[in-house]
């Protein structure tokens, strides 16, 4: 018995940093530090940590990095300040957590998993996500001009090169837990208040028994093509989860949008696919060494 317990121990992860990635730019920087982070991410699930606690701590991290769109790394919205959505999902009690068009929290994620842990409610958006944030302690942006790594100045520029990105986690634990989490400062040149599909749980993030996905990509799309839970779906019917990622991104591209997502599988596999540029991503697991890219297979 002991004996297949063992060989049943596996555990699996994977980030990504954005389905914005334009050809032709230089990801370096940000390659070694999604190698970085998955290497500490992974030492901590091998050691036993929670997937939750794992897509959590990844999400936290790339969010103060100020290397992608959340974040330190989010662009203003056109009225000229930060809003920011982030979700988190543990897929063995289904419980979830999530904010919408916070602004000048340090970490959203965290926020929107405390919202998960002590209130009756899956989201919070605006003043009361801010609110709320305050009463729990969590630490606010002291100066947003210096805080944010894309001051208002730079927006228009970089407008016409990338126009979205986000950043997400998802994790099969030694337990057998699945967990998502997915953090953005959403698409480039949004309206104040518009809210993508980062934060929606069933959209840009889903975790259950069997899959746990973050998705990346032009959230207006992602949420009209159905979005995650209609992946899970799939795969529930009896679909591979590459067939029901490939089909999600089709109509993401059928609809006019672009994207990308990574899954965890319940036979511990992971996937990343995107059909946008690229996507900055990492994968590893129990079986696989890590790998790190932005473009290609
Ligand atoms: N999905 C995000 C949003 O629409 C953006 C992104 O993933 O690049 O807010």
């Amino acid at each position: 018995m002991i004996g297949v317990n063992k060989i049943d121990k596996k555990y699996s992860l994977a980030l990504h940093g954005g389905a914005g990635a334009v050809a032709g730019r230089d990801y370096a920087v940000v390659e070694d530090h999604l190698r970085g982070l998955i290497e500490a991410s992974q030492a901590n699930l091998a050691a036993g940590a929670s997937a939750l606690d794992v897509v959590e701590y990844a999400v936290a991290e790339m969010e103060s990095s100020g290397l992608y769109v959340a974040g330190r790394g989010s662009a203003p919205n056109t009225a000229g300040y930060v809003e920011l959505d982030a979700s988190i999902m543990d897929g063995a009690t289904r419980e979830a957590g999530a904010v919408a068009a916070i602004v000048g929290v340090v970490s959203p994620i965290r926020v929107a998993r405390r919202i998960m842990q002590v209130t009756p409610h899956v989201m919070l958006a605006g003043n009361g996500a801010l609110a709320f944030a305050r009463e729990q302690g969590f630490e606010e942006v002291s100066d947003p001009d210096t805080y944010y790594v894309l001051p208002v100045g730079v927006y228009e520029s970089e407008i016409h090169e990338q126009k979205h990105g986000t950043v997400g986690a998802v994790a099969l634990d030694l337990s057998g837990g699945f967990a998502a989490a997915t953090s953005t400062g959403g698409t480039f040149g949004k309206l104040a208040g518009r809210v993508g599909d980062s934060p929606m749980i069933g959209a840009g993030t889903w975790a259950d028994d069997d899959i746990a996905i973050s998705c990346t990509g032009t959230g207006e799309h992602i949420i009209r093509a159905g979005g995650a839970i209609s992946i899970a779906c799939k795969v529930k019917a009896g679909a591979t989860p590459e067939v029901a990622i490939d089909e999600m991104l089709a109509e993401v591209k059928r609809l006019g949008g672009d994207g990308g997502i990574i899954a965890v599988t319940r036979d511990g596999n992971t996937v990343m696919t995107y059909n946008s540029e690229g996507m900055k991503r990492a994968s590893v697991s129990s079986s696989e060494a890590v790998t790190v890219a932005t473009f290609g297979a």
